[in-house]
């Protein structure tokens, strides 16, 4: 049975690209009625922050994407975090100083800087260079005894053999091959504080957890050989590995970094601006992997149907913001006007146009209003901006209004308006719809000439949603109180 796995550091909050590896795992689990395991990597304990591992469960649960084991869940493989493993990395490290296959390490920081100068300064690669080359075994002995005596503590590292070719068959990528001497020598598997390097947690974990692919960012690529080789130390069988591409940023080419501002990266920031769950998911799916043929909107059933390891793309997935929005106008359009008004309503309120708690009445005015821009929405937080003319409180028309009403038939059509609108007893988009027309009739004018003067008078903006509606909910004291500013 196939067993993946979704292994974030909780060092930051949800990003696309882990997201999109979670995604991935998740839908090659569900394809295959396999297992998906959450297992939360936090041994490099300055690194993680605060609530990390919860924001990634939340935002993980809000994309839609579950596991069948994890730390929330438990299952029969747990702890799923790694800081409650350390007694089972113990139990291996162990394993392997007492077969000779690792040893303590003494090395300061300041005799590895060095090492690293002397190899950069005769164009070396730079790598480790081992401690106790040339000693016998009771030379070693003593100098180990020597460096305990100073206080001094140990990390472990783990021999890495020479010579060695590290080859598998990427689902990604194909035949790798890499060569361990580029590796850099030996490395640590235990850090000072007692902590196991990811690269040996990594390895442990997996094989226990019983993982039959570890499917995860080319990033990893490098790391690949230092897994193998604890694989073979330890005498394990491997998982079949699979490296996606990167995503790069659409617009400059360049690899999407945390760093680059002009996107956002993080799922939490696309939430917040009224993004839609099922809309992010079907967009992230499509950033290096693809279903054949042209389509491109999909259930989230759907792709687990469709799901194929094998189409995963061998070149970089481009992060292209005009189509996220696109996709999410597209779900926008399918989603319950209730459920928009929710989510707008927080964008709406957390700008400072509806106070806190708003009640039925306005709730209802605000499901109208917000109806009036759903065609035109890629995600809910805009409507703060496109709704403007229903709260702002402008003093003077803008040249390019003032040219509309400077038209002969402007003036008579503003005149009728405020006669009929006066009159009007119910004041709604049907009934405002039937004035309008009996304006029509009674000047001749039609067309933008008609339709211009009225907007403008009304709503005291030459753009904005459909007209009839947005004057009902203007309501009939600003739609004269506007007309009468206009006449003035
Ligand atoms: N904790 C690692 C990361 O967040 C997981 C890498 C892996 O999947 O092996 O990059």
């Amino acid at each position: 049975p196939i067993r993946v796995r979704y292994a974030p550091s909780p060092t930051g909050h949800l990003h696309i690209g882990n997201a999109r590896t979670a995604l991935f795992n998740y839908l090659f689990a569900r394809h295959n009625n396999g297992t998906m395991v959450l297992r939360i990597e936090d041994t490099d304990t300055k690194r993680n922050i605060a609530d990390g591992e919860k924001s990634q469960i939340e935002n993980l649960h809000w994309l839609g994407i579950d596991w069948d084991e994890g730390p929330d869940k438990g299952g029969d493989f747990g702890p799923y975090r790694q800081s409650e493993r350390k007694d089972i990395y113990m139990k291996y490290i162990n394993q392997l100083l007492e077969e000779g296959k690792a040893y303590e390490s003494y090395k300061t920081e300041e005799e590895l800087q060095a090492d690293r100068e002397a190899q950069q300064a005769n164009h070396e690669m730079p790598h480790y260079v081992y401690e106790y080359e040339g000693l016998t075994e009771a030379q070693k002995q003593a100098k180990i005894a020597e460096a305990k005596a100073k206080g001094l503590t140990p990390v472990i590292r783990f021999h890495i053999p020479q010579d060695q070719a590290y080859e598998w068959n990427d689902i990604v990528k194909g035949d790798i091959s890499i060569d361990g001497n580029t590796i850099g020598g030996d490395f640590v598997i235990l850090k000072r504080d007692g902590m196991p390097t990811y690269n040996f947690a990594v390895v442990v974990d997996d094989h226990l957890m019983q993982i039959t692919h570890v499917l995860r960012g080319d990033d990893h690529i490098a790391n690949t050989p230092k897994q193998m080789a604890i694989y073979d130390a330890l005498g394990w069988e491997k998982p079949v590995f699979g490296h996606m591409t990167l995503i790069i940023n659409g617009a400059t080419g360049k690899k999407l970094s945390k760093r680059d501002e002009n996107v956002l990266q993080f799922i939490e920031q696309y939430r917040e601006l009224g993004y839609l769950p099922n809309a992010m998911f079907n967009f992230i799916t499509l950033l290096g992997w693809s279903p054949k043929g042209e389509d491109e909107i999909f259930t989230k059933k759907e792709f687990i149907k469709l799901f194929d390891e094998h189409r995963l793309s061998k070149s970089p997935a481009r992060f292209d913001q005009k189509k996220l929005e696109w996709v999410n106008n597209k779900y926008i359009k399918e989603t319950q006007p209730s459920e928009l008004t929710a989510l707008a309503l927080e964008n709406l309120i957390e700008a400072g146009r509806f106070a806190k708690d708003p009640d039925a009445q306005t709730i209802e005015w605000a499901r109208q209003m917000i109806s009036l821009y759903i065609p035109q929405m890629s995600y809910t937080q805009q409507v703060v901006d496109l709704s403007s003319i229903f709260f702002d409180e402008r003093t003077a028309l803008t040249e390019d209004e003032m040219k509309e009403l400077a038209d002969d038939n402007a003036l008579p059509v503003i005149k009728l308006l405020k006669e009929r609108l006066t009159n009007l007893e119910l004041f709604t988009a049907y009934f405002i719809n039937q004035e309008v027309y009996q304006i029509r009739l009674a000047t001749g004018v039609k067309g933008r000439k008609l339709f211009m003067p009225v907007r403008i008078a009304a709503t005291f903006h030459m753009h904005g949603p459909q007209l009839a509606e947005t004057m009902e909910l203007m309501g009939r004291d600003k739609v004269m109180a506007n007309i009468d500013r206009v006449l003035a």
